[in-house]
């Protein structure tokens, strides 16, 4: 069952959200504020999916509040509309420039209101859904390459401001390729969605990352775990792997699927590149392959270290 959108009313008229609110409680959730200050507050803590803002309000202005609302990281993609008695061209104009995408004059006719609403909200569902298709590996249903990447760049960028532990964890699938040729590839695939889930078990999603990196191969970026950290998750994810006891029958290393496992940790500072986390892991986890796979190797590193990992 998919939850309801949620619907901010802000009017510094009670009368005007109730009105509102009695056209469109049927549909969505309702949450409301009468001031612009107040509106701000209530959409850091509720993140709505859409905003009905009164242009007219003593304090911060429905401009005001939507160009702030812009600026939020989290807010700024929320189609905000504005409802104002003023019927003119100007104020029309004053709004969509300030980011409004649409604009609905008071009295509000339910009919307009209620389909105006319905539309956005479905843009932006369509929106949302495209954002997230964007991050997200098809087959594994973890984020994907670009959306690591990109991850990895913020993380470390704002650990060095903050002074903190990253740590990198490079997975690989031991032998897939025996597997595939074992059990065909559409086996290969589902064995490839199991090792994904298992990892996304292993790791805290709120805060970590697990991606799947390409192939047969997945990267998890832990921001502000040490290396003793780090370790641990890569256990539990050798533990995940293994409890799941896919037969494979072809591997020298278990009558399992296993896999092999880098780990890179390092303090952040900002002379450091997220490449290094990057290449660090997948030289770990090249010892571990060398050392007859199944297998955790790690090491903490510095800045200084930049050179001495081509392999
Ligand atoms: P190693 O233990 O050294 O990692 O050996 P390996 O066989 O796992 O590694 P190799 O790099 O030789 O082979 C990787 C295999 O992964 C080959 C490729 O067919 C398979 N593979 C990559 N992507 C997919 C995929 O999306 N689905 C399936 N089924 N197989 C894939
Ligand atoms: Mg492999
Ligand atoms: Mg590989």
């Amino acid at each position: 069952m998919t939850s309801r959108a949620v619907i901010l009313i802000v009017d510094d008229e009670v009368s005007n959200i109730e009105i509102m609110s009695a056209v469109l409680e049927e549909d969505y959730e309702i949450c409301f504020a009468t001031s612009g200050e107040e509106a701000l507050k209530v959409a850091q803590t509720v993140l709505p999916d859409l905003v009905l803002l009164d242009v007219l309000m003593p304090g911060i202005d429905g401009y005001d509040v939507c160009r702030r609302l812009k600026k939020e990281h989290l807010l700024a993609d929320v189609p905000v509309i504005f409802t104002t008695g003023l019927n003119d061209h100007e104020a029309e104009i004053r709004g969509l420039s300030a980011g409004a995408i649409d604009y609905v004059t008071k009295p509000v006719q339910p009919v307009i209101l209620r389909a105006r609403v319905a539309n956005h909200i479905e843009l932006k569902r369509l929106r949302d859904q495209l954002a997230q298709l964007a991050v997200t590996d098809a087959l594994t249903g973890l984020s994907n390459r670009r959306h690591l990447e990109q991850t990895l760049v913020q993380e470390t960028a704002r650990l060095a401001v903050t002074g903190d532990w990253l740590s990198v964890i490079m997975i690989d699938i031991d032998f897939f390729k025996l597997f595939n040729d074992t059990f065909g590839h559409p086996a290969g695939d589902r064995c490839l969605a199991m090792v994904a889930a298992a990892l996304a078990r292993a790791v805290h999603l709120a805060t970590d990352l697990a991606a799947r990196y390409g192939g047969e191969e997945f990267v998890c970026v832990l921001p502000g775990r040490d290396y003793n950290g780090a370790l641990g998750v890569a256990q539990e994810i050798q533990r995940q792997v293994h409890s799941l006891a896919i037969p494979h029958p072809q591997s020298t290393v278990s009558s399992c699927v296993t896999v092999s496992i880098g780990v890179a940790s390092a303090y952040c500072r900002t002379d450091m590149a997220p490449s290094q986390w990057m290449a660090h892991a997948d030289r770990q986890l090249y010892l571990s392959k060398r050392s007859g796979r199944n297998d955790i190797f790690g090491t903490v590193f510095n800045a200084q270290d930049a050179g001495l990992i081509s392999q």
